[in-house]
């Protein structure tokens, strides 16, 4: 049995998701279930499991992460300080982790709540 995370299989193509973006480090895909007009996750194509848990070693990954992000948002069109968007890491059980794979929520749409929930 394959003991890959689901991000993973996505990332491997073993699970069809149109990919948003990719590059080297990361790969990015729509929110099965989205939380706003615009949900995507942004996912490292190592796995490292939480942020928390992520080595010096990573430092090129976690970057990636964001330029990503910065990426997606200007082909979106929701870079400009009127517009925007929310990136969220969720790590552990108090976050409403789910999936044991570091990933960006890139959330947009709407105006977002702030505190968030
Ligand atoms: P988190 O709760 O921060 O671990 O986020 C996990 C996210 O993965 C949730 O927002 C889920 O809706 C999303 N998700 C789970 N399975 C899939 C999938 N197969 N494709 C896309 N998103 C998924």
């Amino acid at each position: 049995m394959s003991d890959k995370t689901i991000f993973q299989k996505i990332i491997d193509r073993e699970i069809p998701a149109p990919l948003v973006y990719e590059d080297e480090l990361v790969a990015a895909f729509n929110d099965i279930q989205p939380q706003a007009p615009t949900h995507i996750l942004i996912v490292p194509k190592k796995l490292i499991p939480r942020v928390g848990e992520a080595g010096a070693e990573d430092q090129a990954t976690l970057g990636a992460l964001l330029l990503a992000a910065g990426k997606i948002a200007d082909k979106l069109g929701i870079k400009s300080r009127d517009k925007g968007f929310r990136l969220v890491i969720n790590h552990g059980r108090d976050a409403g982790e789910s999936v044991p794979h570091l990933h960006v929520h890139l959330l947009a749409g709407r105006q977002l709540e702030w505190p968030p929930g």
